[in-house]
């Protein structure tokens, strides 16, 4: 694990370039912030995140950002498990777990509802393509991950958020 202070630091300072940061970052679970599907382990198996998660997330507290999980695991029982085991679960306002079909739009619509933040003040972390697509249809700053959330992907998510921002597209900002 790196030094999870040494992460925060640096993900405060990628935060204070912006002018505009999200309210609300929804992560998936597997292949997002942990290194693994739950539906290939058990319960009792140690759970471990992506080295740089545990910095991000508590520079985004730190800045009074909301977290959420959009997962759609098929085992969300171990998976709960292994938040409550890593002693996460009270950083997040909403958990939507639970395996259908669709492209994640459902999770993102539950958590709309329970958090009241727009979709576009939302930024979401997933490996899947699927679901990016789906969602950014949404109005939702999406980005992939190839290696788990980390300080790049980050980086790019803080980046592209400001852009989907500030973009003439944009028209449910405030103000506007
Ligand atoms: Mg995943």
């Amino acid at each position: 694990m790196e030094d999870v202070e040494k992460v925060k630091a640096e993900a405060l300072q990628l935060m204070g370039v912006f002018q505009v940061i999200p309210k609300l970052v929804v992560f998936d679970l597997d292949h997002t912030l942990w290194p693994f599907y739950c539906e290939c382990r058990s319960k009792s198996d140690p759970p471990y995140l992506f080295p740089q998660v545990k910095g991000i997330m508590h520079a985004l507290k730190h800045k009074r950002v909301d977290l959420a999980i959009a997962s759609k695991s098929p085992t969300p029982d171990i998976a709960t498990t292994y938040l409550n085991k890593l002693n996460i679960t009270s950083m997040f306002v909403a958990q939507e777990i639970f395996y259908n079909w669709g492209n994640k739009k459902d999770h993102f619509q539950n958590i709309q509802s329970k958090t009241s933040v727009p979709y576009n003040s939302m930024l979401f972390f997933d490996d899947d393509d699927k679901n990016i697509q789906g969602v950014s249809e949404l109005g939702v700053t999406s980005i992939l991950v190839t290696n788990g959330v980390n300080l790049g992907a980050f980086k790019e998510g803080l980046t592209r958020f400001s852009q989907n921002w500030n973009s003439p597209k944009n028209k449910n900002k405030p103000g506007k």
